[in-house]
């Protein structure tokens, strides 16, 4: 497989129209003093914003006679449902959205007995190179902005509220940043997008800081700079490898920010936060799943603030990585066990839509005539599952 280039900077494209969720609360207000309102109505519109009320004509708090205006002024729609794929019984449902400029991402609802989970993308396309993943040989296609990546969470979170899953009406629980795309590349929207997620209404979906998760391949200054947020959200780490001489060739990253330097930057931010940071691990068939790698990892981790995720690898058409055996991943997740770090195996759910971590949906998005073919994304589901009687406690 040629290896493509890091790509850091998100090629220039034209901006989305400006859109309520991208503004702070003062200037959303200005925008509504401006068009002759009184400020107060921003705040109706983030309340509904936030429940997900998309047709001006519901907003029945707004007259009558100003709700198209100032819906079109602060909540243009930013995001078309392209489709919307379902499994497990409807409990997982993928959805296609096309954005304003014709970039395609997904995202993926989760519904479990105790909590409904989103799985949001925060770039169309990813810089990151890593060579087993779909969305990573498709390329960086441009940042999201905050607004698009909040708004796939409104979505869920509507989705839920209006009993569209399966079970009833529910509430979303849990927002996990494991789409298409390296959260950290974009920073400043992810950190806004986070602000909205943990934020109370009308400016936020109140969600709890330990229910987000943060994913990321290893961007030290990122995870730097999250650490100053004070936002002690969960922070998910994709390490695939104890190793820098393996890192160097699955997770190109590596070549800038070492497995040693990653690992501290983590630590770092469990001694800051008090939360334990997971490691996320994609089990690779005689790549990375040998038993003297689950050693190293395991010495790596030994007494920190850390928690192991394996995740079988879900193979992509035409690639020659595949999935570890069920004795080699059995194996690995002793021998973490043995050096006393907390491992779960996780849940592949998702897997016959594509829902599933690093499978290649471009297929499927080829036939839209005029959309550009992406690869999607890598959402990678966050609950644990125990494998058979090894399970944590
Ligand atoms: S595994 Fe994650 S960071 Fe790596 S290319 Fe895929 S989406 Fe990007």
């Amino acid at each position: 497989m040629t290896a493509l280039p890091l790509v850091f900077d998100a090629p220039r494209r034209g901006k989305p129209p400006r859109h309520l969720a991208d503004l702070t609360r003062e200037e959303a207000r200005a925008v509504v003093a401006d068009l002759g309102q009184p400020a107060f109505r921003a705040d109706q519109l983030a309340r509904h914003f936030f429940r997900g009320v998309t047709d001006p004509a519901q907003m029945t708090d707004v007259p009558a006679a100003v709700r198209e205006t100032l819906s079109e002024a602060l909540l243009p729609g930013l995001l078309t449902p392209v489709r919307t794929l379902s499994a497990d019984g409807g409990r997982t449902r993928k959805t296609l959205w096309r954005l304003h400029d014709g970039a395609l991402v997904e995202s993926v609802l989760m519904r479990y007995p105790d909590r409904a989970t989103v799985c949001i993308s925060s770039q169309a396309g990813c810089g990151m190179a890593c060579p087993f993943c779909a969305t990573g040989q498709s390329g960086l296609t441009r940042n999201l902005s905050a607004a698009e990546i909040i708004g796939q969470a409104v979505a869920a979170s509507a989705a839920m509220a209006n009993g569209e899953v399966p079970g009833g009406p529910g509430r979303l629980s849990n927002v996990v940043f494991m789409g298409m795309g390296e959260p950290l590349a974009n920073y400043p929207r992810v950190r806004a997008t986070l602000r909205a997620l943990l934020g109370q209404a009308p400016y936020g979906l109140g969600l709890s800081q330990r229910s987000v998760t943060v994913s990321t391949v290893g961007l030290v200054p990122g995870i730097r700079k999250l650490t100053e947020e004070g936002m002690a959200v969960t922070l998910a780490v994709s390490l695939h490898a104890p190793d820098d001489e393996l890192r160097d060739t699955l997770v190109p990253i590596n070549t800038r920010w070492k497995v040693a330097e990653v690992v501290e930057a983590a630590d770092d931010y469990a001694a800051r936060t008090g939360r334990r940071y997971s490691v996320e691990y994609a089990l690779i068939r005689d790549v990375n799943d040998q038993p003297e790698r689950a050693d190293l990892l395991g010495r790596l981790l030994a007494g920190k603030l850390a928690h192991v995720n394996l995740i079988p690898l879900n193979p992509t058409p035409g690639s020659p990585w595949d999935a570890s055996p069920l004795p080699a991943q059995r194996e690995f997740v002793a021998r973490l066990r043995a050096a006393g770090v907390p491992t779960t195996v996780r849940d592949t759910r998702g897997q016959d839509i594509d829902g599933a971590c690093g499978q290649l949906a471009a297929a499927d998005l080829g036939d839209d005539a005029g959309v550009p073919t992406v690869a999607t994304p890598a959402p990678m589901l966050e609950a644990p599952v125990p494998l058979g009687a090894e399970a944590d406690a």
